[in-house]
């Protein structure tokens, strides 16, 4: 799986950081995503799914 995310469509909702707290951070300033990696770990998958599903500017994306 390799996960991306759009920095530039993100809201800085946080429900990624809150699905995801291992894959997703949100920048202190900004509150927009970071990526803490863009190659979840098998056991991760669920919840970057269900990241990708619940972010409200679709600014995720799955691969893989
Ligand atoms: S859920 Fe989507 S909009 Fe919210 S911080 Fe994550 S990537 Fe950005």
């Amino acid at each position: 799986m390799r996960v991306t995310a759009n920095r530039e469509v993100c809201v800085g909702a946080g429900m990624c950081a809150l699905t995801a707290p291992e894959v997703f951070d949100q920048d202190e300033e900004d509150g927009r995503v970071h990526l803490l990696t863009d190659n979840p770990l098998d056991e991760q998958r669920d919840k970057v799914r269900e990241a990708e599903r619940l972010c409200p500017s679709r600014a995720l994306a799955i691969s893989g």
